[in-house]
């Protein structure tokens, strides 16, 4: 395979081309994805934060919805952020076993920063902001919660598929991004496809 992972990033709306920097710092090439076909030979998925109602009815209009469900089932690395994590969850694309609520800190409550641990993420706490931001309000039992707020989950895992609720991309933090990019490596080199 190339050894520069290619990251998807769904590009309907919202912020993806603040990941897509992210991205491009760390060495990685990035597609913005608009289409089915977009997906082909991706290694790892992006869905941004924007409006989950607005990014849901650019999947219906472009049938988006089995194809994306097929990336992740193929076991390639899936993050979502803020309206991203809404997008995987049950009510959605149905991806995470969980269920998001929107807007769950309080409409008052826009935007904020905060910092705490994240599991799995080495090198301290993670610096995150929150604009007007989920949380997982029920978790099936394979999702891992790798960090709390406030008492309710803000980042989880289920195998390859890690949803925060939070926006990694837009606080100069990239361990997350590298984490999805080391899930990718993993995979291809687990394939053998060097
Ligand atoms: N509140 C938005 C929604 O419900 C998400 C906000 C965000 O992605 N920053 O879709």
């Amino acid at each position: 395979m190339n050894s520069t992972p290619l990251v998807g990033v769904l590009a309907l709306q919202g912020d993806f081309e603040a990941h897509e920097h992210v991205l491009a710092r760390l060495g990685a090439r990035t597609r913005q994805v608009r289409v089915a076909a977009d997906l082909d030979g991706i290694d790892a998925l992006i869905i941004p934060g924007g409006e989950s109602t607005v990014m849901t009815l650019g999947i219906e209009r472009e049938d988006l919805a089995e194809p994306l469900r097929a990336v992740a089932a193929s076991g390639v690395p899936v993050l979502g952020t803020c309206a991203g994590m809404i997008m995987l969850d049950r009510a959605h694309l149905g991806i995470l076993d969980g269920i998001a609520k929107r807007n769950a800190f309080g409409r008052q409550l826009h935007s904020f920063e905060a910092e705490f641990e994240v599991d799995g993420l080495e090198g301290g706490p993670v610096r995150a902001v929150f604009i007007r931001a989920p949380w997982i309000a029920e978790a099936g039992e394979t999702v891992q919660i790798l960090a709390l707020v406030d008492g309710h989950p803000v980042a989880v895992r289920q195998d390859n598929v890690i949803a925060l609720s939070f926006h990694p991309e837009l606080s100069g933090e990239d361990r997350v991004h590298r984490m999805l990019l080391e899930m990718a490596g993993h995979r291809n080199r687990g394939t053998g496809n060097e």
